[in-house]
């Protein structure tokens, strides 16, 4: 039975004037469905009820449930979801004073296998739906809270750009969620030939994960780094820039010792020269069987007080959830008896 959750508007249109219903009811189906926190049709007080018996026969709302929730000491909490392809991925809600952040995946697994990022290490099991992506959100208890969306999950985004092209779309419209576009971030390597499309036309704020200026040194840290050059990346955002509302940052995983020295922040500024961004550092976040090292504090602070002298602004964005195995790069998808 099809779900409807991950259609877009026009796609509801033509169910709902299938089953001899009118352009307005599937405005008002679309509304209800991405907006209320329904489990059937029967709800829909606003649609004809032969038009609600009609839908129920031939589909589905499609919102399930996550299989486990685990809630850190920070109030993190790290939600498991099993598709019905037995697809396993995460969501991270992270509560706060200032703002709501709910980070979700795109795939199950990752195929870039950077080194330092435990979802890299799991098998792959493929892509996401916009019907997955979108009921992450849509299923969780909070969801009405949640007033900032990052695309920060297990998996590349940019690997699996159809849907989740198509997950922001119904995220942003008025039709569907109609969650502001610059309180969804969305996080990439940068593979170039996507890159290309979302700059054509920005639907969200973008965060490339950079981790090293470096070529060769990137190489070692990020295999995608041979066929997806990151200066290539500066120039197109530098020949297309964001414009606001819409942000560019850049995500940099600090790993001690490895790339956080005085030639990695002077070649980030001369990478970066001529752009409008904020650089995000990440300390790196441990799991087990990795040889890397989160950075002492004397390191980052050098660091950081270097690119500041070479004119760069940065932030240091603090790890929640590190407790449950919900930080960035620590999620695998497994089911935990934390
Ligand atoms: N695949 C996308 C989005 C998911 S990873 C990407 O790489 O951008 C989200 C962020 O977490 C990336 O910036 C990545 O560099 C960072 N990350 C991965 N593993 C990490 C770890 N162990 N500690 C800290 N950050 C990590
Ligand atoms: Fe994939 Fe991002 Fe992890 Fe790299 S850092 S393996 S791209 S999820």
């Amino acid at each position: 039975m099809g779900s409807l959750i991950g259609k877009s508007l026009i796609e509801i249109k033509d169910i709902v004037l299938k089953q001899n219903g009118l352009v307005e009811h599937a405005l008002e189906l679309s509304k209800w469905l991405y907006r209320k926190d329904i489990s059937s049709f029967d709800e829909i007080i606003t649609i004809p009820m032969i038009l609600r018996r009609a839908l129920a026969i031939n589909s589905c709302i499609g919102k399930y449930n996550p299989i486990q929730v685990i809630e850190s000491a920070d109030k993190t909490r790290k939600y498991l979801f099993e598709n019905s392809q037995g697809q396993r991925f995460e969501s991270v809600y992270m509560p706060s004073a200032k703002r709501n952040t709910l980070c979700i995946s795109t795939q199950s697994g990752c195929r870039m296998g950077c080194g330092f990022c435990l979802t890299g290490k799991m098998d792959f099991k493929g892509n996401l739906t916009a019907h997955d992506i979108l009921n992450q959100y849509l299923s969780i208890p909070e969801r009405k809270k949640v007033n900032r969306i990052v695309i920060m999950g297990m998996g590349e985004p940019f690997d699996n750009f159809n849907e989740i092209k198509r997950a922001i779309e119904i995220f942003t419209a008025e039709w569907g969620v109609a969650f502001g576009a610059s309180n969804i971030t969305i996080s990439t390597v940068g593979l170039h030939e996507p890159l290309k499309l979302f700059l054509e036309n920005p639907f969200c704020n973008l965060a490339i994960s950079l981790n090293n200026p470096i070529s060769q040194e990137r190489k070692e840290l990020m295999p995608i780094e041979n066929s997806n050059p990151i200066y290539e990346i500066a120039n197109l955002l530098r020949n297309k820039p964001i414009k606001k509302p819409l942000r560019l940052s850049f995500e940099y995983v600090a790993l001690g010792g490895v790339n956080i020295a005085e030639r990695h922040a002077i070649a980030i500024a001369e990478l970066l020269e001529g752009l409008k961004y904020h650089l995000n550092i990440i300390p790196w976040n441990s799991h087990a069987g990795s040889s890397f090292k989160s950075p002492s504090d004397l390191e980052l602070n050098a660091f950081i007080n270097c690119l500041n002298s070479n004119g760069v602004l940065t932030a240091i964005r603090q790890s929640r959830g590190q407790d449950i195995g919900a930080a960035c790069g620590q999620m695998a998808g497994e089911k935990n008896n934390k």
